[in-house]
């Protein structure tokens, strides 16, 4: 019961309360009884101020004398009803009481011999009556005007109604106490409740989610800090669902890329095997051996691009950056993929600059993969006889420290939707289409690291155009 978070607050919080509450409640029960205690002695204390007068100046030294005056003053006392006055002779033997009862001669008075002992001749005692009745004594020692006692007067108050209210006032501060600490045990309770729960579910839905079941929900109770933490709990799950979702599709869509080249690959060399004892003619041989070399072209590119997509998600992709005449790099992969758009009956324009650049400081073959795979890109979404423009823009005006490098298409388009995913890793906006759908991704990781930008624009049916910005070389 009293582990975790429980725990920690019972020795923290309510340890702390319940001394306190405690302490307040003992301080009161203390203070109660003696403020009742003090009441009863006082009031006993101002009746027998009346003494002073009666005794004053007293010089007879004979005890008839002082039994005859004390029999007066207990004839006229007027507190009878209130309390008990008795009259003691000089050995402290009960000559006389209010009550007109013979009082019971083996009861101790404490209170007279401490009264004979003490300085101002007067003494209190508080204790239990052989009756079992709860009572306060007070006893004045009279002495004549030679200091000799002659006797003494002793009051003497029933205590039992006011031990009753004292024990009374007590339980009310005791159970006011319990209250104070069953309050603070049920808020706390709730508060603790309120954050043990959620976790407890968080924890039992991480293991879930551990185990690959994505679909648990966390229910969101409060609107508070923890609550937050439950939304972002259940966002993580649904994104990991997606990532999950995006990594298997993907490993069917790899395993599916890989299939077709090995396909036509394994298909062209199982001919040339079987036809090898009766000579291929040679124009099939050539074609054979054109396949097979371009399809392991392709598997050599897919390859290299899931190599560098599991160097940039480990962080372990290294530029080898160095002084770059970007123009240069551009046309040595526009070159590369001219001959493709012929074949594909597509317009790639270029219409190189005059003017000369400013160099880059940059890796030269990473950029040109990020050239090869935006045109590539812009060549396989667009349809036969559709154009791929190509323009290299830099004003050394009004951007001098960078260069755009802008390829526009006419071809299908991306939608509003899924334009701002399709730079994340596995994501596919055209399924239609072979590809891996990680060729934006580690295009835009690797404008990244050379602190350039990729931004795309499209419009459905009306084409794409995606613009990288480079940082120019700055000299010296
Ligand atoms: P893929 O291997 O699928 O081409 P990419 O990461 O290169 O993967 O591109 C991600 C997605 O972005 C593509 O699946 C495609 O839907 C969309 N896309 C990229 N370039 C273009 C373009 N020029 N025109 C239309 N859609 C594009």
């Amino acid at each position: 019961m009293f582990k975790g978070i429980t725990g920690r607050w019972f020795l923290s919080t309510m340890l702390v309360i319940i001394l306190i509450v405690s302490m307040i409640v003992t301080g009161l029960i203390f203070a109660v009884t003696y403020l009742f205690n003090t009441e009863v002695e006082r009031s006993l204390s101002s009746v027998s101020n009346e003494l002073t007068a009666v005794f004053d100046g007293y010089t007879a030294d004979n005890s008839t004398a002082f039994a005859q005056e004390a029999h007066d003053y207990v004839e006229n006392f007027s507190h009878k009803e209130q309390m008990e006055v008795m009259v003691l002779n000089s050995t402290g033997r009960i000559i006389l009481t209010s009550s007109g009862f013979s009082f019971d001669e083996g009861e101790e008075m404490p209170d007279f011999n401490s009264a004979c002992e003490s300085d101002n001749k007067s003494a209190f005692w508080s204790g239990q009556l052989g009756s079992g009745e709860n009572v306060t004594a007070l006893s004045k020692v009279i002495s004549n005007k030679n200091g000799n006692v002659i006797g003494a007067v002793r009051y003497l108050v029933s205590t039992d109604g006011v031990i009753n209210r004292e024990i009374l006032l007590c339980a009310i501060i005791i159970l006011i106490g319990l209250a104070i600490l069953g309050l603070v045990v049920l808020t706390g309770s709730y508060f603790i409740r309120s954050i043990v729960t959620p976790v407890r579910q968080l924890s039992e839905t991480a293991d879930k989610i551990a185990h690959g079941d994505f679909s648990t929900k966390i229910e969101k109770r409060y609107n508070d800090e923890i609550g937050e933490l439950c939304d972002s709990f259940t966002e993580m799950a649904k994104d990991l669902e997606a990532t999950e979702q995006m990594k298997n599709d993907f490993i069917s869509r790899v395993s599916h890329e890989l299939r077709t080249p090995l396909t036509a690959i394994k298909g062209w060399a199982e001919t040339m095997q079987i036809s090898g004892k009766r000579k291929l003619d040679r124009r099939t041989f050539d074609k054979g051996m054109g396949v097979i070399i371009k399809e392991s072209g392709r598997l050599t590119g897919i390859v290299e691009e899931l190599l560098d997509f599991s160097r940039i998600q480990t962080g372990r992709m290294v530029l080898l950056n160095e002084k770059l005449d970007i123009l240069a790099e551009l046309d040595e992969v526009i070159y590369m993929l001219k001959d493709r758009a012929v074949n594909e009956g597509k317009h790639l324009i270029y219409d190189e600059p005059e003017a000369v650049y400013p160099p880059v400081f940059g890796d030269r073959n990473r950029l040109k993969q990020v050239f090869i795979n935006i045109i590539d890109n812009a060549l396989k979404y667009t349809p036969s006889d559709g154009v791929v423009a190509i323009e290299v823009k830099y004003n050394e005006h009004t951007d001098p420290d960078n260069i755009l490098i802008i390829v526009t298409d006419t071809g299908c388009g991306i939608s509003p939707e899924d334009l701002p995913k399709v730079k994340e890793k596995f994501y596919k906006a055209n399924q239609k289409v072979n590809g891996s759908g990680i060729g934006l991704a580690v295009a835009d990781e690797i404008m990244q690291l050379h602190k350039g930008t990729l931004d795309i624009e499209s419009g459905v049916g009306v084409g794409t155009t995606v613009t990288l910005k480079l940082p120019v070389m700055k000299e010296g």
